[in-house]
């Protein structure tokens, strides 16, 4: 079993992780919720049925989801759609968490992880995530997870999430938190999409297959660990730990 080793403590306390963590298929499932609230907005302003049907939502942000809708419906895409479109889905997803769903919840091993982790000093817990910031939040505060992430990047910074591991950075730093070296980053996704995200950054990246892809998937993408559920949480601390 796995022990801090509090006789290395000032040298551990030298290098600092900071921990990001994805939010669908990772944290949480939201049983749907996501999907029939994006369906109910478009239904809502532009008349359009089931626009996200067939689209792909694993590992994207927000935003990738909601133009390829756009394009999709053959609707022009400006600043106060954009908004509009915003608006209205934090409405209806506020009502769809509420709704029973397909494996809705908290994954396996997750609550025990963030407990533990959050009491470690040389750790910051933050988010990494296509959601936008207020969906992210209303997701978390429901599932009683919001108050353990310090910091985070959100679909909302950027319509690309390799371009969010520097905005989480910069957020971390406005706490005090340095990041010295790209491998002081811990990124933890479902996704192939989190994967590359990780491996782009150079950062180290657990992927768990609590979502959409197995293990192997996970592996064959280029995961340095990749685990059945953060149940499994000893190579997890491994790779934590490792320099
Ligand atoms: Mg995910």
């Amino acid at each position: 079993m796995w022990q801090p080793d509090e006789s290395n403590e000032c040298s551990r306390r030298m290098s600092h992780t900071l921990l990001l963590f994805d939010i669908d298929g990772t944290l949480i499932l939201s049983g749907g919720a996501g999907l029939r609230a994006l369906n109910k907005t478009f239904h809502e302003l532009f008349q359009v049925q089931d626009a996200f049907t067939g689209i792909t939502t694993a590992g994207r942000t927000d935003g990738e989801i909601i133009d390829e809708a756009l394009r999709k419906s053959q609707i022009t895409s400006t600043e106060a759609v954009l908004v509009e479109i915003q608006r209205r889905y934090e409405g209806r997803f506020t009502e769809e968490i509420q709704l029973p769903g397909p494996r809705k919840g908290i994954m396996p091993g997750v609550e025990d992880l963030l407990k533990f982790l959050s009491v470690r000093r040389n750790v910051t817990l933050g988010l990494l995530t296509g959601n936008f910031q207020s969906t992210a939040k209303i997701k978390l505060d429901y599932f009683g997870l919001s108050h353990y992430f310090l910091c985070g990047a959100y679909g909302s910074d950027a319509l690309h999430r390799n371009a969010l591991v520097d905005i989480a950075k910069q957020r971390a730093k406005l706490l005090g938190i340095e990041i010295l070296s790209a491998r002081d980053i811990l990124i933890v996704g479902d996704t192939p999409l989190d994967v590359a995200c990780a491996r782009a950054a150079g950062s180290k990246m657990a992927a768990v297959a609590t979502g959409q892809f197995d293990v192997v998937a996970l592996e064959k993408a280029g995961a340095e660990i990749a685990l059945e559920d953060l149940r499994d949480r000893q190579p997890f601390l491994e790779l934590l730990e490792e320099p």
